[in-house]
């Protein structure tokens, strides 16, 4: 009996049945199990013959009916002959012989619109509830005008019949939804088992793509590399020919993997699209660069005809963008035999911020058939296989080309005459970052264009590099790779040996493998950054990678790294990262070709110092002196009805006060989003080894907090609480530079100063009324009409991190000002007269000269600043705010 429940169980909820299918299931076996009550009952009572009769032939054919109609998957049919046996049979039958209104039937009705409404679909449902509702009408209509033709019920049966109708349907109800309830909550948890797996699916996906690139990374470059060592060498013709062979093949098993890798990750939605300036000159440079090549091999003239007015920077992903034209330049070349091949840039400035971008690839080459057009951005698609037979690809280059340019929001359309040649234009609305034109360019081509025999492109005898990878093949064919460079190599197999030589001789490059057993390598970069007397502690480091991806640059630049190598690399491109970290007096260049002044200027940035400061742009530091120091801040945020702008950068204080002007409106100065911290860090460790964010007080705003969030996320970033407000912060950012100036390449040591000084600040702001307090709501409508009646002038001071009213100066404008001058300097032997800040809020210049005139009076700062509040003060605080900002002794 267990085993048939748990069959009949199985049956019904089993996985493979539509949901349509298990409720005829469940619902006409429930109906079934009512009639076969309401027959017995009906027998006990003594209702009519017909009745009985009628829900007798009910009951013995439901059974066969379900089981027919599941075994030959017909239960939508099965269905339907039940709910018409059900209205225009049984219903009619049980209220005209089961006593009309003095029977049970009626609560039936209700049954048979529920069974309807469930298990009917489309037009049957709507046909048999019309008909249903007809029905309905009639039978009480009829009993209404001719009661004759009904078989009346005696008081007791009427009773008893009504009775357990309502009894027996109000327990199918109740069977019914705790049922459905049921088979929700297991559809559900399903569902969400399903949801798991699939995501286990995704990663374990993405772990195989990312192990298989990686695995036939490594072997490529062994036979890249190795077989770059025998073309240098002294070989015959034939040696030389069969060594470049394998150099063009292995290139193609290398973009094959590319190929694949975008395939998928575009597929499970995983290609990050990087939204950000870039500079167009330099992109088109780097495409010149990489196709002009290809076409003089093949004897191709190869130009560029850019538009002089396109803006000198734009926003989009300028990676992707690349990869398109890339891939639709390649293809030109491929796809030529002889003639040109031609790169066209247009604009059209759309919107007042925005230009349509059209890029043209142009070439005289064998042309499309017309016909082969519409699939040509099919993945593994080729066309013509006459003629393309012998020309190396896969199919995929277009697909991802069209999947990026959706991605981007752009277009690619062919335009192709066959055997004459093909144009391939790829469209793209994107922002002006730099509106500026770009002129007349002049690709600054063979400079950075190889040459086609290898030659190194330094000397540094004096250089020592280090190598560390586990695969010893790799570090062959890197150490072999630099022969010529006569660079000093030392290759280790471990992260531990790594940290025994590091300890005992400083290096000036590290190439640090990423994936090593025992200790990885982003765990040996830390260990050397912190190894106690370690000699490489400043060293840079470069992770080298069989990885592709741009999550894994991500991760290393968060890790720490100072650059990033992809495995298999080519010499040009191994001598290229090692030179940029080499002190220039030990470097003899050999190829000035390909060291232009451009790559100098480049290298002298691309060495990151040590530790970079960076702050809130609510610090109120004057912007000369941030440019003059290089302190890099974020933006906080003001939200206006007007919209939302980036306090100092977009909207001064200045600005936002004359909206304020209005008494009706409101403006109010938000921290960054943790993103937008993120992002800066993630930028600023371009320039530096590590950061040191000076926040304001973490009681005063959420910057402290967010910045927190976001070095969450990096190995390097260290965010400090300044425990001030406004230029308050400011001093302190502007003693920490001091400090990294000073030589301190530690940034504990540095933190731990800085800890010492917080309490010495006084950062506070005598504010001219109480009206922005009361509009920032901090302030009561009546103790605001009070205070302003008796000229109160609140002093905000900052104690303990914590901003308070210090103290009310009552009076006029200029005694209650001279008042919180002598006040807040009045002991001046305690004071740090480096440098004073007086910032203000909405101040006329003669007034600011004034107040320093009286200050130098009391205390001859060396250095005072008059600094404009950016608005946040001006938001809080409104125009006459002014504050004294130093450093106690
Ligand atoms: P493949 O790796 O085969 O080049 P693509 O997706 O890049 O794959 O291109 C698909 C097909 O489109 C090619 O095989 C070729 O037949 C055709 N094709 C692409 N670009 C050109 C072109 N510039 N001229 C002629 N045919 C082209």
């Amino acid at each position: 009996m267990k085993k048939r429940a748990k069959k009949l169980y199985d049956e019904v909820i089993c996985p493979g049945r539509s949901f349509q299918e298990r409720l005829f299931i469940i619902l006409t076996w429930l109906a079934e199990f009512a009639v076969v009550l309401a027959l017995i009952c009906d027998f006990l009572i003594g209702e009519s013959i017909q009745e009985t009769l009628s829900l007798l032939a009910a009951a013995i054919v439901t059974p066969f009916l379900i089981v027919i109609c599941v075994r030959k998957k017909k239960t939508d049919l099965g269905a339907l002959v039940v709910a018409m046996s059900i209205v225009f049979i049984l219903l009619p039958i049980a209220y005209f012989y089961g006593g009309g209104l003095t029977g049970g039937s009626n609560i039936w009705i209700v049954v048979s619109f529920l069974y309807i409404g469930l298990l009917l679909k489309s037009f049957p449902r709507k046909i048999m509830m019309i008909m249903l509702t007809l029905l309905t009408i009639a039978e009480y209509t009829v009993e209404f005008w001719c009661p004759e033709l009904t078989v009346p019920h005696t008081r007791p049966v009427w009773y008893a019949d009504s009775s357990v109708s309502v009894l027996l349907v109000g327990f199918l109800v109740y069977a019914v939804v705790y049922i459905m309830t049921k088979i929700f909550q297991w559809e559900n948890a399903r569902a969400v088992e399903q949801a798991k797996e699939i995501e286990e699916l995704n990663k374990a996906q993405s772990r195989f793509f990312s192990s298989m690139s990686h695995e036939i990374r490594t072997p490529i470059n062994t036979i890249i590399g190795l077989n770059e060592m025998i073309l240098r060498e002294d070989i015959s013709d034939e040696v030389a020919d069969d060594a470049r062979n394998v150099r063009s093949a292995s290139k193609i098993l290398l973009s094959l993997i590319n190929d694949i890798l975008d395939m998928s990750k575009i597929e499970s939605g995983k290609m990050d699209i990087v939204i950000q300036p870039y500079d167009v000159g330099a992109m088109f440079s780097d495409i010149v660069n990489m196709i002009w090549i290809r076409a003089s091999e093949k004897g191709l003239k190869f130009s560029i005809d850019v538009d002089p007015s396109l803006p000198s920077s734009l926003v989009s992903d300028e990676v992707r963008i690349k990869q398109i034209l890339i891939n639709l330049l390649n293809n030109a070349v491929k796809y030529t035999e002889e003639g040109s091949v031609t790169l066209s840039i247009h604009c059209n400035k759309t919107k007042p911020n925005k230009v349509l971008v059209t890029y043209s690839v142009e070439d005289t080459g064998i042309g499309i058939r017309k016909e082969s057009i519409p699939m040509l951005f099919d993945a593994f698609r080729r066309e013509d296989q006459k003629h393309t037979r012998y020309i190396e690809g896969t199919g995929l280059g277009l697909s991802i080309v069209k999947q990026l340019a959706d991605l981007l929001g752009g277009d690619v359309s062919v335009n192709s005459i066959y055997t004459k040649g093909s144009t391939f234009v790829f469209t793209l609305e994107q922002e002006i970052a730099d509106e500026r034109a770009l002129g007349k360019y002049e690709p600054a081509r063979f400079r950075g264009a190889r040459k086609h025999e290898y030659h190194q492109t330094f000397e540094a005898p004096a250089a020592k590099v280090l190598l560390v990878d586990d695969n010893t093949a790799n570090l062959m064919v890197a150490t072999k790779l630099l022969r010529d460079t006569k660079v000093q190599v030392s290759a280790v197999e471990s992260g531990t040996e790594a940290l025994r030589l590091t300890a005992e001789e400083h290096y000036n490059v590290i190439l640090m493998d990423h994936m090593m057993p025992d200790m990885d390598g982003i765990e040996c970069l830390h260990a050397i950054r912190e190894q106690r007397g370690g000699l490489c502690r400043e060293v840079p480091v470069v992770a080298m990678t069989a990885n592709a991806g741009s999550e894994n640059q991500a991760l290393y630049r968060r890790e720490g790294f100072d650059g990033y190598l992809l495995k298999p690399f080519e010499a040009v491109e191994l001598e290229k990262t090692i030179i940029d970290f080499l002190p220039e007096d030990i470097v003899t260049i050999e190829d000035e070709g390909l060291r232009s002044e451009t790559d100098k200027i480049v290298r002298a940035s691309r060495k990151k110092i040590p530790i970079l400061v960076t702050t809130d742009s609510i610090s109120d530091i004057p912007r000369s002196l941030l440019k003059s120091l290089k302190i890099p801040i974020v933006p906080y945020k003001v939200y206006t009805a007007k919209g939302v702008f980036y306090d100092g950068v977009e909207a001064e204080g200045d600005v936002i006060l004359k909206y304020l002007d209005d008494k009706d409106v409101t403006a109010r100065s938000e921290a960054p989003e943790t993103a937008d911290y993120e992002a800066f860090f993630a930028e600023q460790l371009s320039y530096a080894q590590n950061i040191l964010h000076i926040s304001t007080s973490k009681n005063t705003s959420h910057g402290y907090e967010k910045a927190c969030e976001a070095a969450v996320s990096f190995y390097n970033v260290f965010v400090f609480d300044s425990g001030s407000l406004s230029s308050g912060t400011g001093i302190m950012t502007l003693a920490a530079k001091a400090l990294v100036d000073e030589g301190t390449t530690d940034i504990k040591a540095v933190i731990r100063e800085l800890e010492k000084k917080k309490s010495k600040i006084n950062s506070g702001f005598i504010m001219d009324t109480t009206e922005y307090l009361y509009r920032g709501g901090r302030l009561s409508e009546t103790a605001y009409k009070i205070t302003n009646a008796f000229m109160f002038h609140p002093v905000i001071q900052m104690k303990n991190g914590y901003m308070k009213v210090g103290r009310v100066i009552v009076g006029g404008r200029n005694r209650s000002r001279d008042k919180y001058i002598t006040g807040t300097l009045s002991n001046p032997s305690e004071i740090d007269t480096s440098v004073l800040f007086i910032t203000y809020v909405g101040m006329k210049k003669a007034e600011i000269d004034e107040i320093k005139e009286k200050v130098l009076k009391i205390v001859p700062f060396e250095v005072v600043y008059c600094q404009k509040a950016t608005s946040a003060i001006a938001i809080n605080c409104g125009p006459g705010t002014f504050g004294l900002l130093f450093s106690r002794k």
